[in-house]
């Protein structure tokens, strides 16, 4: 009887290391803070949820502290002084802070109508992620894939000449 109770508090023992081995689902914190979960591998963007890492990264939805000297584009610069955008880049500035992704800068500012249609550009980047996972990235930061040479804007994507910038 007692060799059976020491069994069994192995057993629990055994079962408690292997679950704390293993990443603890955050999925409550993450829909509400538009996080990552690790053990579901699952981001929350809005009503969204997203299988792509490189997808959620890409969107970057919190706002980073940045130097005013370190800017290199003069758009960038004015932008930042004025709470603006600069569409060259994609990105935009609030309150000293700079939001990488054309979503991340309208929903630190609280624009909804922009939001929503922010959130048809990722829709389409999730389908798109099956394609080319960078094409998506791309999307929805006004970036350019280097594997298609496919350049996008506002989710709408034109080529990139081979060669040129
Ligand atoms: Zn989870
Ligand atoms: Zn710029
Ligand atoms: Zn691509």
């Amino acid at each position: 009887m007692k060799r059976l109770a020491l069994l069994a508090l192995l057993l629990v023992l055994a079962l408690l290391a292997y679950r704390g081995s293993r990443a603890a689902c955050t999925c409550a914190e993450a829909r509400a803070a538009q996080g990552w979960c690790e053990a579901c591998a699952v981001g929350y963007v809005g009503p969204l949820e997203l299988r792509s890492r490189g997808l959620f990264d890409a969107l970057d939805l919190h706002g980073h502290d940045i130097e005013a000297a370190a800017l290199e584009c003069a758009g960038c610069r004015a932008a930042l002084a004025a709470d603006g955008y600069c569409a060259a880049d994609g990105r935009g500035f609030l309150a000293g802070r700079a939001y990488l992704s054309p979503l991340a800068y309208h929903l630190a500012r609280g624009e909804t109508a922009a939001v929503e249609r922010e959130l048809d550009v990722v829709r389409r980047a999730v389908l798109e992620a099956q394609r080319c996972e960078l094409c998506a990235e791309a999307m929805v930061s006004n970036g350019t894939c280097p594997r298609c040479l496919l350049r996008y804007q506002d989710g709408v994507a034109s080529p990139v000449a081979r060669g040129g910038s």
